[in-house]
């Protein structure tokens, strides 16, 4: 007897996710074989031998005996006191400890919101490039993203006009991923002023994904936008993964700022969803505190001769140096996006690249197309592998286009 396959949920066919995707199943394959690559695609720093600070592990270990039972749905008092306090510090207009939502990392928290926000049709005004999660849990979540455009020609920067001009009955929410991924982009704080008083007119959740928010180069600064919003409800976005280099403990955290009356039923929302998933990793939320109030880890490793620094700069050097290749300098986070011109980019398509680079150069990188973008030449590293690696890795991209432009 022949049994009918199982059927899945439709929409996961509108649904990518390319840095786990494809690419990186081919990847493993040709490792299998024994080839030696050098992947860039995920933000995985303790992929590269970066550790989370001594102090952290120490705050979890101490702790390990305490770490058995459930915690709260939002999470650990202790910890969401510390996050609320980093936050007030910040400025953030009524950020309290019960206004905080640990979660399995923000990845977590980004569906969570999102199902909590949601019903049929509506619609999220969401960047372009994005961080592919939040298209698919927008789609997943039965929303639809609406882009607005973050274009190269201004610096990876979003226009507040257009953002205006894309708001319709449906939208709900304008998100906002600042440092950027994929492109490294940090919003000045008259832009940010200006996209809040958008949300403001037309009465519009702000969700901001901040989780590089102290993962800054050269002169570039940060600005939480929750400050600015005074009484708007406000989903600031935070975690371990990056600044703590602690991606493994699944720690992140959502904070609800804004008029308590504003935000209407969503916190009781999100708590009933947290509530039905028990609670976020136990043994990370003993981290939490400590980070937030310990020293600053991740400064010295951004600053001239630091790790991120120097493969920052060797990324922007060897982009320099190419015959067929554009960059944005990165002013925070753990990427770079660079863009393929000339020659090289007549007929180019960054998916056949990407698995030209993978299979003939060893080198996994992630196509531009993947984070949403209405164009396919480029494609995102990750500023993770040491600065000579990533020397070696422009190189062997620098000879597949060398290819592409004498075509
Ligand atoms: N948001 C952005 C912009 C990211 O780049 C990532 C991971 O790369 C996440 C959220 C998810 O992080 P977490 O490890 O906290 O789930």
């Amino acid at each position: 007897m022949s049994l009918p396959p199982v059927k899945t949920r439709e929409r996961l066919s509108e649904v990518r996710y390319e840095i786990r995707g494809e690419l990186a199943r081919r990847a493993r394959e040709l490792e299998a074989q024994g080839r030696k690559q050098i992947k860039l695609n995920i933000g995985n720093p303790g992929a590269f031998g970066f550790r989370a600070p001594e102090h952290l592990q120490r705050a979890i270990a101490e702790r390990i005996e305490q770490t058995d039972p459930y915690t709260h749905q939002q999470g650990l008092p202790a910890a969401r006191e510390a996050i609320a306090a980093f936050h007030r510090q910040r400025g953030t207009p009524n950020a309290s400890p019960e206004r905080v939502f640990v979660g399995n990392g923000v990845s977590e928290l980004i569906d969570l919101s999102l199902r909590a926000l949601l019903n049929p049709g509506d619609e999220v005004l969401l960047p372009s490039p994005d961080y592919p999660l939040w298209s698919a849990a927008t789609i997943l979540n039965d929303g639809r993203p609406v882009y607005y455009q973050c274009k190269p020609e201004n610096g990876f920067l979003p226009s507040a006009e257009e953002i205006e001009s894309l708001v319709s009955p449906r939208t709900r929410a304008i998100v906002l991923i600042n440092p950027n991924n994929p492109t490294g982009a940090a919003y000045p704080r008259e832009l940010l002023e200006k996209i809040v008083a958008v949300a403001q007119r037309h009465k519009l959740l702000l969700m901001s994904d901040e989780i590089y928010d102290s993962i800054l180069y050269d002169e570039a600064t940060f600005t939480p936008v929750a400050p600015l919003a005074g009484d708007l409800p406000c989903l600031s976005f935070g975690g371990l993964s990056k600044v703590h280099r602690a991606c493994g403990w699944r720690v992140g955290w959502a904070v609800l700022s804004g008029d308590p009356l504003a935000s209407g039923d969503l916190h009781h929302a999100m708590d009933l969803l947290g509530a039905l998933r028990l609670c976020a990793n136990v043994p990370g939320q003993f981290a939490i505190e400590a980070a937030l109030h310990g020293e600053d880890t991740i400064a010295p490793l951004c600053a001239p001769g630091g790790r991120l620094y120097e493969a920052r700069r060797a990324v922007s050097e060897s982009v320099a140096a190419s015959q067929h290749l554009e960059l944005v300098a990165p002013a925070g986070a753990l990427y770079a996006f660079p863009a393929v011109t000339g020659d090289a980019a007549i007929g180019f398509d960054d998916h056949r690249f990407a698995l030209e680079l993978l299979e003939t150069e060893d080198v996994l990188v992630v196509p531009g197309s993947s984070f949403n973008v209405p164009y396919r030449n480029h494609f995102r590293v990750t500023l993770l592998p040491q600065p000579d690696d990533l020397r070696e890795v422009f190189r062997r991209i620098e000879r597949v286009l060398d290819r592409y432009a004498v075509q």
